[in-house]
């Protein structure tokens, strides 16, 4: 039985071979594959289409929890983390091992049940004892739907959701001060970004007064719209659902 491993990563790929090359892996294996078709109405190799509408067909059935005890015991006989539930899963199944099996990383959902029928599903990334920070950082992009916007551009440089929140509470404090004269709000306001701007704009490497100049570093001063920009994006924030 040879499995196709499409995976990038060399170190992955090396842990994922040693795993599926392996002779008893094998044999366990293709002992399981012989009863599948009779347990579960498919008979392997099943291609990964396949394969994600049978997961999806099987969704919280009782089936499904015999076939999580299958693959539990072949995970048990060769003492490997939780991770590797899905790369063993697909194996059962398939002949093709893709990103989407890495043993590194594995999304999933922790269930909370409020009866029998209402369930609450909190999805989370699980990762292998051996993931790297660099494994942890591609697993997190990779399940970016649940993930928030932390960075965003405005004007010419990239500013931290911190910055601008910190910017946006100084215009809304000094407009605050001012209560009911609207009719000064417009220079109160450019008053207080002024002063964001200044504050900033000191601490520049290279044109700022709190530090003598450092040609290594680049100039980070900023403008009027960069700062209005910011603040503009908080409000928005604040508005906007966090999923
Ligand atoms: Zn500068």
């Amino acid at each position: 039985m040879k499995i196709d491993i499409q995976i990038n990563n060399e170190r992955i790929f090396a842990q994922v071979a040693m795993l599926v090359e392996n002779e008893t892996f094998q044999w366990q294996i293709e002992e399981h594959r012989k009863h599948l078709s009779k347990k579960y109405g498919v008979v392997p190799p099943i291609t990964n289409e396949e394969f994600s509408q049978f997961m999806r067909d099987m969704f919280r059935t009782k089936k499904q929890l015999e076939l999580d005890e299958e693959v539990r015991q072949i995970r048990y006989f060769f003492l490997l983390p939780m991770t590797f539930n899905r790369l063993i899963t697909k194996v059962l199944f398939c002949n093709e091992i893709n990103e989407k099996d890495t043993p590194i990383a594995q999304e999933h959902s922790f269930d909370e049940y409020i009866d029998e029928k209402t369930v609450i599903s909190t999805p989370y990334v699980m990762f292998a004892p051996d993931a790297s920070d660099k494994d942890i950082l591609n697993a997190i992009t990779r399940n970016s739907p649940y993930s928030t916007p932390f960075y965003w551009k405005t004007g010419k440089k990239t500013h931290a959701i911190r910055e601008h929140r910190d910017w946006y509470w100084k215009v809304k404090e000094a407009e605050e001060k001012i209560g009911d004269e609207r009719e000064k709000i417009e220079t109160t306001r450019r008053k207080a970004i002024d002063t964001i701007i200044n504050e900033v704009n000191n601490k520049c490497p290279m044109h700022g007064e709190e530090k003598y100049i450092d040609t290594t570093q680049k100039c980070s001063c900023i403008d009027l719209s960069t700062v209005q920009k910011g603040v503009d994006n908080f409000s928005k924030l604040r508005t906007t659902s966090i999923r």
